[in-house]
């Protein structure tokens, strides 16, 4: 199989004036993370990093002009690979050993995935056609051989009810465990902003990976359908609003709870 050089490894689009989505349109859809900039007076946030396949920091150099903190809604692979570019990272403090010690697995390939994680995937819904996990390659001279998750040294661990403070606004830590041990949601009180990680997005929902607990998800959807958002944020797939955000949490209770 041979592999065309991508123009450009991110693609941006800015949400408003302060926050700016980023996905890597080369990356299988399946595996393609929302990664989220969002402005602050004193420091920005950096939520989630992609694949780390090409340098984030790289591509959005003209974004980052202050302290940026690099926020891990949760130490999936598909969400972490940039983050040991930056100097300040936070992750619950359920998976910031993984965020430290990922597993050696390649992402870029399908095949190598651990256990049956490609299975679960599938039972979910995903299609996972091919045995690559990324379609261009980031630059001339790029082997798929190269690819590595790199640790990322966590400089600040979250609990529920911890804030992140950008200067002029506040990010609440809410604990959405479920889909992962350690999974956050970043949520804005006063905007009604929900960035939610893989806790909820309008695809698929994986409750039997490795560290998944369906318990623990069936409370994290009680808790997100009585939460007052206006958008959510969710770590694949496009935002959406409350009305939705309920129906996608009844739809999950109705069939796990
Ligand atoms: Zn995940």
């Amino acid at each position: 199989m041979s592999f065309r050089i991508a123009d450009r490894w991110f693609e941006r689009r800015a949400i408003d004036d302060d926050v700016t989505h980023l996905w890597e349109p080369h990356v299988a859809a399946f595996i393609r993370c929302n990664i989220w900039h969002v402005r602050g007076r004193d420091r920005d946030l950096m939520v989630d990093t992609g694949l780390g396949v090409a340098s984030l920091k790289a591509a959005a150099w003209d974004l980052l002009d202050k302290p940026v903190m690099a926020i891990a809604t949760h130490s999936h692979a598909d969400h972490v690979g940039g983050h040991h570019e930056f100097d300040e990272v936070l992750v619950h403090c359920l998976e910031a050993g993984e965020l430290a010690e990922p597993a050696g697995f390649s992402l870029v390939m399908a095949e190598a995935f651990p256990g049956d994680s490609l299975e679960s995937l599938r039972r979910a819904g995903y299609r996972i056609d091919g045995a690559y996990c990324i379609t261009a390659l980031p630059g001339p001279g790029y082997a798929l051989s190269d690819y590595e998750l790199r640790a990322a040294k966590p400089t600040r661990l979250l609990e529920e009810g911890d804030v992140v403070d950008l200067g002029d606004r506040r990010f609440e830590v809410l604990h959405l465990p479920g889909h992962s041990p350690g999974s956050i949601g970043l949520w804005e009180a006063a905007t009604g902003i929900l960035f939610s990680g893989d806790a909820v997005y309008d695809g698929p929902l994986l409750d039997e990976l490795e560290g998944s607990s369906i318990p623990d998800y069936v409370a994290t959807m009680r808790r997100l359908r009585e939460l007052p958002v206006r958008v959510v944020h969710g770590g694949h797939d496009p935002s959406f609003g409350r009305e939705r955000l309920v129906a996608l949490a009844e739809a999950y209770l109705e069939r796990r709870a």
